[in-house]
């Protein structure tokens, strides 16, 4: 660098850079606190059928920050994720959807919902991560079968022998994998074969503009073609018009998530949206 920057040694950062860092580890403090008072909490979005009748939902984590109000997993996900507080967070959500499944199990009408469960990076690679999904299922008393982890591309890359070992430990206790944001990542066909995936679910980039855009219709059209040889399920996500709607159906589509159909909310949204299906 220039002499005038090495007269100033003790200024590693420019005052725009140094304001980031400041709102990031403000940000954090927040973070760490706000787990601590219950700001942070699960929502429900529901999984339908071409009908309407809802097969299962996901959870998504949500902050509601004091000052802030709500603030987007997009940007307090990735944070948790390089401060570690990903793994109290995780647990949090985790353990919290599976209470659902509890008292979803003892109702005739909500006992066949499934719950999805997004895991990052830093979670997975825990070496007893395993252990941990079983422990808190164990805890809470929640049914293996109806819980399913979503992990991500970038997540799988790596040590594969590691990942598959970790997969199939949770799934001989009848625990399901999907493979979110499908598309976006980096995984070969080769690659996915080997995983013990039971689902895929169609980024909702793709889905956006499969009706104007060829090379999305193109990709939902060969990821649902894909799913139906390597015998896998799959979720069309971010489903926000009819046409959208009709055109993943044709295709094959028959699990859909999206705006269309509701939005991530408390749990009652989705239980008032059963008696609506078919
Ligand atoms: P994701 O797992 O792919 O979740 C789907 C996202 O799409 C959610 O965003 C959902 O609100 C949004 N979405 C659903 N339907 C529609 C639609 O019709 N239109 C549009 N525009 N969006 C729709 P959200 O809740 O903001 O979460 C963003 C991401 O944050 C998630 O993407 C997931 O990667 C991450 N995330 C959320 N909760 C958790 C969590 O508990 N743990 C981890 N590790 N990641 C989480
Ligand atoms: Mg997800
Ligand atoms: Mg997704
Ligand atoms: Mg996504």
């Amino acid at each position: 660098e220039s002499k005038a920057a090495g007269r100033n040694t003790h200024r590693f950062f420019d005052p725009g850079m140094q304001e980031a860092l400041h709102a990031r580890s403000s940000l954090e403090i927040d973070l760490r606190q706000g787990l601590a008072n219950g700001e942070l909490f699960a929502h429900y979005q529901a999984v339908v059928d071409p009908q309407g009748k809802v097969h299962g939902v996901e959870a998504l984590a949500r902050w509601n920050h004091p000052e802030r109000g709500a603030i987007s997993p997009v940007e307090f996900i990735p944070l948790a994720e390089q401060t570690g507080l990903i793994l109290p967070l995780g647990e949090k959500i985790l353990r919290a959807a599976c209470e659902q499944l509890v008292r979803w199990a003892a109702s005739e009408q909500t006992a066949h919902l499934s719950m999805a469960v997004n895991v990052s990076a830093r979670q997975f690679r825990q070496l007893d991560f395993a252990a941990q999904v079983l422990q808190i299922l164990r805890e809470t008393g929640a049914n293996p079968r109806r819980l399913r982890l979503e992990l991500t591309e970038s997540l799988l890359l790596g040590d594969i022998e590691g990942t598959v070992a970790r997969m199939e430990e949770l799934k001989r206790e009848g625990v399901g994998f999907a493979l979110d944001d499908f598309g976006t990542g980096y995984s070969s066909l080769a690659y996915l074969k080997r995983l013990p995936l039971d689902q895929l679910k169609i980024d909702r980039g793709f889905v956006r503009d499969v009706l104007t855009n060829p090379n999305d219709a193109a990709i939902v059209r060969t990821v649902l073609a894909l799913a139906d040889s390597l015998d896998l399920t799959v979720v069309a996500e971010g489903v926000e018009t009819v046409e959208q709607l009709g055109f993943l159906c044709l295709h094959g589509c028959v699990q859909f998530q999206g705006y269309l159909f509701g939005r991530p909310g408390p749990v009652g949204g989705v239980e008032a949206l059963l008696d609506g299906g078919a």
